[in-house]
């Protein structure tokens, strides 16, 4: 793409910090990625992805062979002489709480207060509640003064498993400023992408731009909400939940997507984006009824998905081994960050249930928040001897799986599909027991 090319600082090099600066160069940007964890870095420089993305890896090491990206810990290399610096660090959940922990953010921003150059834009990409960007331009107005520097927000939207092919082709561009400097600076970074694209950019008030982002999640969050609830009726009155969601969703006002039912919304973002805008809502004295409601649904049916399993065995599955297939939060990451499966399977620990589970990527980080489960690289060394096969992710490794084999190697021939992820006719003339979601269970 041919535009000017920009010395860019990307704060945080994560699942966003990482796909946005590698995409940055891609541009034709240099971008220099910074993070506070040596290993993640060191790694890096060697080829070595900190995170499973598809498309990623090949992004990283032609931009780093090109010389257009770098990755350091020193945060006074990373910003020097960058136009604009983004801060993309973590906004998990405040321990015991339950809103935003911005420690990261506001350390980031005290960091680099005294380091960057006069006329620097710093852009907050990480999700914040709103009013942060105001918190952030008076740390940093508290070392350089006013006119050195300007603050913007430009919230993230990608979504992992894809997040490559989203940040390079975004269905938006939310840029949020307060003063031209930063508007024009953000604007030339994103103008050829969104030119040849025809991108939407909407330019807005840097609180407006904090707020999209948890409005977006909060939305999405019940949306989903709203057909794991239709689900559950089409499961009491014999209707098909899969069809019920592609007759709403050929409607152009509702649209498909986010339509699909499930075990309840986890991963990185939901959770912990709609329990952060209740507090907004709450600090400022708005009831959000809807997000309340959509929190405690998903808790709820998160918590009920055990019993769904033990159902099948009556309600007792003490002694039983569950081979659990699928363990990230969604295919396509290696992300585990409120993974539906964890809770899962402590409730099904707890009933007494022995566990074996299989995925293709996550057992690594499964591994560091699940105890006492026998992990597989198979599907059917997994369901090996085990009394039932519990779909929690919807892998294409497993929606490709064969019912004949699985049932060979299953104990016996007990399927909970979570995801609706495989042929509930087929595996029943096979003489699978299946339970599925939004169908009722075979007798
Ligand atoms: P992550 O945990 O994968 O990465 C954050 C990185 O920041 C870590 O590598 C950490 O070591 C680093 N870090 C923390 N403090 C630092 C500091 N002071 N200096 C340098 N590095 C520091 O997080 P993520 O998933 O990339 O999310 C980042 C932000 O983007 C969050 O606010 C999240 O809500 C938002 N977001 C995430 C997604 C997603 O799908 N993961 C999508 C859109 C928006």
């Amino acid at each position: 793409m041919a535009r000017t090319q920009m010395k860019i600082a990307v704060i945080g090099t994560g699942y966003v910090g990482l796909v946005s600066g590698t995409c940055f160069a891609e541009w034709g940007n240099n971008v220099v990625c910074m993070d506070k964890n040596a290993q993640k870095i060191a790694g890096l420089r060697q080829g070595r992805m900190p995170i499973y993305e598809p498309g990623l890896d090949d992004l990283v090491k032609r931009n780093y062979a090109a010389g257009r990206l770098d990755f350091t810990c020193d945060l006074a290399e990373a910003v020097k002489g960058a136009a604009i610096v983004f801060i993309a660090v973590g906004t998990p959940t405040r321990a015991g709480h339950e809103d935003a922990d911005l420690s990261f953010v506001y350390m980031a921003a005290r960091e680099l207060a005294s380091l960057i150059a006069d006329d620097t834009v710093v852009v907050v990409k990480s999700t914040v509640p709103v009013g942060t960007g105001d918190v952030v331009q008076r740390i940093i107005g508290s070392v350089r003064k006013a006119d050195t520097f300007s603050i913007a927000s430009n919230p993230e939207f990608l979504r992992e498993g894809v997040a490559v092919s989203d940040f390079l082709a975004p269905d938006r561009v939310v840029i949020g400023v307060e003063d031209e400097r930063a508007g024009k600076r953000l604007i030339e970074l994103y103008e050829s992408m969104v030119t040849l694209q025809n991108t939407p950019v909407i330019i807005t008030m840097r609180r407006t731009a904090e707020l999209i982002k948890y409005a977006a999640n909060a939305f999405l969050a019940t949306k989903i909400t709203f057909i794991n609830e239709l689900a559950d009726l089409c499961e009491q009155v014999g209707s098909n939940v899969s069809d019920l969601a592609l007759g709403m969703g050929l409607d152009k006002r509702i649209g498909a997507s986010f339509l699909t039912a499930g075990p309840g919304y986890g991963g990185s973002c939901f959770p912990k984006d709609t329990l952060a805008l209740l507090r907004t809502a709450e600090d400022y004295g708005v009831t959000l009824g809807i997000v309340e409601e959509t929190v405690a649904a998903n808790d709820a049916r998160k918590r009920r998905m055990a019993l769904k399993v033990a159902e099948a065995f009556g309600g007792d599955i003490d002694g039983l081994t569950i081979a659990v297939l699928g363990l990230t939060f969604k295919p396509d990451t290696d992300d585990m960050r409120d993974a539906p499966s964890v809770p899962l399977i402590e409730a099904l620990q707890r009933m007494g249930g022995r566990i074996r589970a299989y995925d293709p990527v996550g057992i690594e980080n499964a591994a560091k928040v699940l105890d006492g489960v026998d992990f597989f690289e198979d599907p059917y060394e997994c369901a090996w001897n085990a009394d039932a096969a519990v779909i929690v992710t919807e892998w294409e490794t497993i929606k490709k799986i064969d019912l004949v084999q699985l049932k060979h190697h299953l104990r016996q021939p007990v399927l909970i599909d979570l995801r609706n992820a495989l042929d509930a006719d087929a595996a029943e003339e096979l003489g699978f027991h299946i339970s599925a979601v939004g169908r009722p269970a075979s007798t």
